[in-house]
């Protein structure tokens, strides 16, 4: 099966963004003092009250299990590909599940990369599902039609594994324009092998979702208004079915920060995003109940912050690593913030689990 490719990551083609201390010094240069709060993530936190970040109770471990994936989309913020030998190993897993043990986290949000190619990746998912975690494997559906994939479906099913599926768009041309040509076929064909293995039939154990982001330099449009279309579209154009969707804003940072740069709507989409500011999705954000884990066992408050490397500052510990994980230092911190964290404030909000604030 050839994979799409929609371009290279940065880090292959040694692109200067492909630093995240380039990436942070481009978002900070972006002159945003005739926006709201002149472009400051910590005045406009400020103007609702809230000092600084803190986290709430921990309830999901997201677990980044490498960078390597079958596809280089054009917006990945992991600057993920076929070239990146990143991958988490066997001895950071058991730390990561030493770790789950000591919380009362309900979920183990599995990403990457496409986390399915990690060789460690069922072990993972069946030591979560033993543990009587809800377990996320979040899939670029084309990965399930390498010849290594073939049961995957069947197997996940079986443990009870919700499988939330990145499909930029339910037609043709807007998925390929962004995840690369032959894109949209193949997960046409990828979801009817999770609709046969039980996925996306409202059953609770076999739970099919799939994420939406915006094709351009936009918002995403209301989740539940979506959501209607394309269970409509896709049933009617192809027979398939699923659960929810989810909407997701592009973070303005890595692959999509170059593209943003180059397509001359960086400084557009950024206001877009300052002046669309929505106070209620603070106590939401994904950060404040979420740990995010990077393949080489480093905590971040959130799987941006990991890709920007903006480590997470834990009272007494300047670079904490998983092994050294301490729930009560861990509450104590402050959430580390920056011009991105407007992707995620705007307009109903956005996180991995989708739209903050419900529908109006
Ligand atoms: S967006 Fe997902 S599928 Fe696409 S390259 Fe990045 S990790 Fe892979
Ligand atoms: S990028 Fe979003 S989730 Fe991450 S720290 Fe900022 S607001 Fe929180």
């Amino acid at each position: 099966m050839s994979s799409p490719t929609a371009t290279l990551s940065l880090k292959q083609r040694q692109a200067d963004l492909s630093s995240s201390q380039q990436q942070q010094e481009l978002l900070q240069a972006i002159e945003l003092t005739h926006t709201s709060f002149n472009g400051d993530f910590d005045a406009a936190l400020a103007s609702c009250g809230w000092k600084t970040l803190t986290p709430a109770q921990l309830e999901i471990f997201q677990i980044n299990v490498g960078k390597l994936c079958n596809m280089t989309c054009r917006h990945c913020h992991v600057d993920a590909g076929p070239d990146r030998k990143e991958i988490m190993s066997r001895e950071t897993i058991e730390a990561c599940l030493h770790a789950l043990d000591q919380t009362e986290a309900h979920t183990v949000d599995l990403t990457g990369g496409a986390p399915e190619l990690n060789p460690h990746f069922r072990y993972l998912v069946e030591q979560c599902v033993v543990r009587g975690k809800h377990v996320i494997d979040r899939c670029n559906l084309t990965v399930l039609l390498l010849p290594t994939m073939e049961d995957l479906p069947a197997w996940l099913a079986e443990r009870g594994v919700e499988v939330v599926c990145s499909l930029p768009h339910y037609r043709q041309r807007n998925t390929d324009a962004q995840r690369g040509h032959g894109a949209f076929e193949q997960s046409i064909t990828a979801l009817k092998k999770l609709n046969a293995a039980g996925y996306g039939q409202a059953d609770p154990n076999r739970q099919l979702t799939l994420v939406s982001n915006p094709v351009g330099a936009f918002l995403s449009a209301q989740q539940c208004q979506l959501e209607r279309e394309w269970k409509t579209g896709l049933q009617k154009h192809h027979g398939i079915t699923f659960d929810r969707l989810i909407t997701i804003n592009n973070m303005p940072i890595s692959r999509y920060l170059e593209w943003l740069e180059q397509s001359g709507n960086l400084q557009t989409y950024m206001e877009l995003l300052v002046n669309a500011f929505n106070p209620g999705t603070i106590p939401g954000l994904m950060c404040r109940n979420t740990l995010s884990i990077s393949w080489d066992g480093h905590l971040f408050d959130c799987d941006f912050n990991q890709m920007l490397e903006l480590e997470l500052q834990q009272p007494g510990n300047p670079r904490p690593h998983i092994r050294d994980f301490d729930l009560d230092q861990l509450a104590k911190r402050h959430i580390v913030t920056g011009r991105h964290c407007f992707g995620c404030t705007a307009g109903s909000g956005s996180s991995c689990g989708g739209s903050i604030t419900s529908c109006q």
